[in-house]
């Protein structure tokens, strides 16, 4: 029995070196939070990933006043389970993600549709010129990278959540750098088109959802059994995902907690080498 499961309260446990800080908010558990500006974007390659890794966390941070925006990669057209479903999949799916997220709090409008093609994300990679009817066209361009720097820059959320690089699958790998290196696009002055850029580069998290992280994650979320029962609901409206059953027991058997990673990317500072190199460090070389 972990302690947990007689708390039955928020909690918010994060690591920061040597520091374990504890809280009833995020916004007390965290040193850069920009009260009424907070906004959270979370990126899911496919439908139901992000539910999945932080469906407790986006109904917590509804309660703190955070506006909440899903990004849904890919169209789901891919995801039949019999012969049947094959020409209405993405259909049947768009319907039970609305009503998946829609049951969690999150307004329909703010539940975005990047429609690129479900497991052949490999091909739009980067940026390129596109026909203008092309749905996934924006500006005259396609690609993820145009998708995510569009996206970024019109909500210019505080905070991002996507599933680790750690994930075996192909479309989630994708998703995880393209949007890594949109981030530094939204906040340059490249692609114009695309809207104005973002002040500052957003916070981003790693979310666990089928492998474990790289790194060990530095915060953990823990909700009351009502907030989890939400989660297990929402998760099962993905009715024609027949392994759903499988995944709402993995998600039931591991109790009510999600964890994240935060990412921090590490520039090149020349000067921060240059100590390593100096002779008290090491003995002599003698020939
Ligand atoms: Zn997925």
């Amino acid at each position: 029995m972990h302690d947990h499961d007689s708390k039955d309260s928020i909690e918010y446990v994060r690591l920061v070196g040597g520091e374990r800080r504890v809280g009833s908010t995020l916004e007390s558990v965290s040193n850069h939070w920009r009260g009424g500006k907070e906004c959270f974007m979370f990126i899911s390659p496919h439908d139901d990933d992000v539910v999945l890794g932080g469906g407790l966390l986006m109904q917590l941070a509804q309660k703190e006043n955070v506006s909440v925006y899903i990004l849904i990669v890919t169209d789901g057209s891919m995801g039949y389970c019999n012969e049947s479903q094959k020409d209405t999949i993405s259909k049947v799916r768009m319907e039970e993600t609305y009503k998946c997220y829609e049951s969690l709090g999150i307004a329909r409008e703010n539940i975005i549709w990047l429609s690129f093609p479900d497991c052949r994300l490999s091909k739009y990679r980067g940026r390129d010129h596109s026909d203008k009817q092309d749905k996934i066209s924006i500006g005259g361009y396609c690609g993820l990278q145009n998708s995510f720097t569009y996206w970024l820059r019109k909500i210019a959320p505080t905070q991002c959540f996507l599933p680790t690089s750690n994930d075996l699958h192909p479309d989630h790998k994708i998703v995880h750098e393209e949007f890594l290196i949109s981030l530094f696009h939204a906040a340059g002055n490249i692609w114009p088109e695309l809207g104005a850029k973002i002040e500052r580069v957003p916070y981003v998290h790693e979310m666990g959802v089928y492998c474990d992280f790289p790194e060990p994650p530095q915060l953990r979320v823990t909700a009351p059994e009502s907030i989890m029962a939400k989660k297990l609901e929402a998760i099962l409206m993905f009715k024609s995902q027949e392994q759903i059953e499988s995944l709402v027991d993995i998600v039931r058997k591991s109790g009510p907690c999600e964890y994240f990673r935060p990412l921090e990317f590490k520039f090149y500072h020349p000067a921060t080498h240059y100590d390593a190199f100096e002779k008290k460090h090491h003995i002599p070389f003698i020939k």
